[in-house]
């Protein structure tokens, strides 16, 4: 009986997740699908706790419901104070986490195996079990490695990218040892002291894996990251025929594989670059382009005036308008543009930002209309007729040293052709670079005019001057 409740509580918990993740690929429907997967995941950890065959004492009950209270505070008080902007370091903090946690599960089950004598030397675990086991330790540890690293990237401790001499051959040598090394303990059966080596050694291919990307490759690897913590707990319902685990991993790991594909395609890099370590054109000529020219800035009236004689105008939003919390300014903007017959578009790069969809998740909190939203390769042509580009709080994705530089650490990435407008207005604070670290020849682009300023305070100014008009 209590086996039947646990299974249709998992059985709940799986069509939860489903339903959740459905819902999520709509900003409109989102947060209620985040709320449906999170009951769904409540009622699945309260079925494995209360139902679950065996007693269980009141010390590991207690160790239980402390464990669980301490996440629950720590998770939401760190998700209620973030900031929009550090988003993608919490979510590489979270990833990281559910590594570690497919990396602990199995470092324990091997202990119980071998202490409980279910292995000795006349006997071999079976071989699925410890394929399970031996899976999710190194995908789970490469995962939480790699995401520590990534939050250091993400949060600006490791500006740089870190790169041995020959660092390709190396992470493909490691590499290739540690699954070796993981194929070995498989066939042998392995011992702890083994285990905590292979665990050693995954950390260590996770840190390599991570620490050469730089420039634009990092929402490629968050992504494969995300995708390995899936498959390592899709391995840990495996061991455990836990279906919920199974379909859950199953789940993030198979969106996370898809999310980097299209991540992949997005940058135009295959993902066997990824995987082998192949990162960026960059290495040590990747310091940027030589500037030279003089740049141009535009006051507010002026702006005002061009904007308010437009036919077109596409706005390029980037990482800057989250920092400055402008998505509601902007918006007002667009209506009043609107209003006087001028149309409006917003150009999406799919990698602007922090983390993937951050500019479609911005601009809906302003309400901002999805059919306004227009991906990269759809815009690109309608550039050459539009009449004015306000690029607000972007570089990178405009950065044309992408198609121009081959030394850059952003060579090949695809990019908003913004310079075949009639005129590029960029908004940003100073003449700073972006998150590859490169400055931007760009900005001396004789059509480009600087409009410098804290965007939400410089498009507080714009509006205000179109009011007057
Ligand atoms: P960038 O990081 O290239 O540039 C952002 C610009 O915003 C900066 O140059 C900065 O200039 C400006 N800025 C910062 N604060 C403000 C403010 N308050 N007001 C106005 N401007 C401001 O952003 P992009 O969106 O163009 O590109 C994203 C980059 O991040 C890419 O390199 C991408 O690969 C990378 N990345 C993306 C991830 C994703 O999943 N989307 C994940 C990880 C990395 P200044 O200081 O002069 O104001």
């Amino acid at each position: 009986m209590k086996h039947s409740l646990l299974e249709i509580c998992y059985l709940i918990g799986s069509v939860t997740f489903i339903l959740g993740l459905k819902m999520m690929g709509n900003a409109k429907s989102a947060r209620k699908g985040n709320m449906i997967g999170a009951v769904g995941m409540t009622i699945a950890i309260l079925g494995t706790i209360v139902l679950h065959e065996g007693e269980y004492n009141a010390i590991t009950l207690g160790l239980i419901f402390g464990a669980i209270a301490l996440g629950t505070v720590i998770g939401w008080m760190t998700a209620k104070k973030v900031q929009m902007t550090k988003m993608p370091e919490l979510v590489s903090i979270f990833n990281g986490m559910g590594g570690a946690c497919a990396a602990l599960i199995s470092l324990i089950e091997l202990g119980h195996l071998y202490h409980h004598g279910n292995v000795n030397e006349y006997m071999h675990p079976p071989v699925g079990m410890m394929i399970a086991i031996v899976a999710g330790l190194i995908i789970g540890s490469i995962s939480f490695s790699g995401s520590i690293i990534a939050f250091l990237k993400l949060n600006g401790t490791m500006n740089k990218p870190v790169r041995l001499p020959a660092y390709n051959i190396i992470n493909t040598l490691v590499m290739v040892g540690v699954f070796g090394f993981g194929g070995y303990f498989v066939y042998s059966g392995g011992d702890m002291m083994l285990a905590y080596a292979l665990f050693g050694a995954a950390i260590i291919y996770g840190i390599l894996f991570t620490v050469p990307i730089g420039g634009a490759d990092m929402p490629v690897v968050i992504s494969l990251l995300n995708s390995f913590t899936g498959l390592a707990a899709a391995f840990g319902g495996f061991l455990y025929d836990n279906k919920v685990m199974l379909t859950g991993g199953i789940l993030v790991g198979s969106a996370g594989t898809l999310l980097t594909l299209v991540m992949c395609k997005a940058m135009n890099r295959p993902l066997s670059n990824v995987i082998f370590g192949a990162f960026g054109g960059g290495g040590a000529a990747a310091a940027g382009p030589d500037v030279k020219g003089t740049i141009k800035d535009i006051q507010v009236s002026d702006l005002a005036v061009l904007m308010n004689y437009s036919k077109k105008v596409v706005i390029v939003p980037g990482y800057g308008l989250a920092v400055a919390q402008a998505q509601h300014i902007i918006k007002e903007l667009e209506n009043l543009l609107e209003e006087r017959g001028v149309e409006v578009k917003y150009a999406i790069h799919p990698v602007a930002g922090r983390m993937p969809g951050h500019m479609n998740v911005l601009l809906a909190e302003s309400n901002v209309s999805y059919d306004k939203l227009v991906e990269m390769d759809e815009i690109n042509p309608e550039f050459e007729q539009t009449d004015v580009v306000l690029i607000v709080g972007a570089n990178d994705v405009v950065n044309p040293a992408a198609k121009t530089d081959p030394s850059s650490p952003i060579y090949g990435m695809p990019i908003l052709e913004v310079d075949k407008a009639k005129n590029v207005i960029v908004n940003k604070r100073s003449m700073n670079a972006g998150y590859a670290g490169i400055d931007n020849l760009l900005f001396y682009d004789p059509k480009c005019s600087m409009f410098f300023g804290d965007a939400k305070k410089a498009l507080t100014e714009l509006v205000a001057e179109l009011k007057t008009m």
